[in-house]
């Protein structure tokens, strides 16, 4: 965003305080959102109604990012499918949320029938400061896990999932999604490649230490998950699919542990 970028971010950097600069951000989008407002594209993250969204992405995709709350099309997927397929926003549950996407955490924070719990290594929306790979909770604390687009970056990510699947009460559930690429049968990682640059050449981005391939549901079940592949897109009406702009082929990975 030209105007959050180049003129507020360095003065909110020089002038806020770290803590409130979020803030300052959001409300850059508010006012951003009300150049697109119209009715030809919802978000269902934080129902804003817009005549489009946002081009995102290295090669910029048309029609991808919500102008006021920044919900890209996994977001939104994802969104949809824990309001149409999960029980997470009607029963009494335990959540915890790794690297918490803001889109979600305000709902979610929001929600008087869940305990809400955000982790995070060292992002200042996080409650709890934590590494993936060393969990600061006890066996089977949690109904739900969500965590998105979190393992890329980790080293150890079998050792994580492990975490993830030890912290989770038996008959719980976790949505923990990757950048994947389909056309891979095989994730590839290379633990001699350690430069941004060449992470960036070779797994798309400077932080990320692989690219998950169909595997990924098997190195989950390597860690003890029962994995739900779901192309919960496909589901949704052509027309819906078009409102919200999702990607077609997008899947979720539901996984379950034993009771
Ligand atoms: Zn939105």
């Amino acid at each position: 965003m030209f105007l959050y970028r180049v003129i507020v971010g360095p003065i909110s950097k020089a002038l806020v305080p770290k803590r409130y600069r979020p803030g300052v951000r959001q409300a850059c989008y508010w006012l951003r959102s009300l150049l697109y407002l119209g009715n030809r594209v919802t978000c269902p993250c934080c129902g804003g109604r817009f005549r489009k969204f946002l081009p995102y992405g290295v090669t910029p995709r048309p029609n991808a990012l919500c102008p006021r709350c920044g919900s890209k099309a996994r977001h939104r997927l994802v969104w949809l499918y824990l309001k149409g397929k999960t029980r997470l926003l009607s029963d009494q549950l335990k959540v915890l949320h790794f690297a918490p996407e803001y889109v979600f955490r305000k709902q979610l924070a929001s929600c008087p029938n869940l305990f809400y719990v955000t982790t995070d290594l060292g992002s200042l929306m996080a409650m709890v400061g934590s590494d993936i790979t060393h969990v600061p909770f006890a066996n089977a604390s949690f109904d739900v896990v969500l965590c998105n687009h979190v393992l890329e970056h980790v080293l150890d990510d079998q050792r994580a999932m492990q975490e993830l699947y030890r912290v989770l009460k038996p008959g719980g559930w976790a949505i923990l999604q990757v950048p994947i690429d389909l056309h891979r049968t095989e994730t590839f990682e290379d633990a001699s490649i350690v430069s941004p640059e060449h992470r960036e050449r070779w797994f798309n981005q400077k932080d990320h230490v692989r690219i998950y391939g169909r595997d990924y549901p098997d190195r989950l079940r390597a860690a003890g998950f029962r994995v739900q592949v779901e192309f919960y897109a496909k589901e949704l009406p052509c027309d819906l699919r078009e409102r919200y702009a999702l990607r077609r082929n997008r899947p979720i990975y539901l996984c379950t542990k034993a009771k």
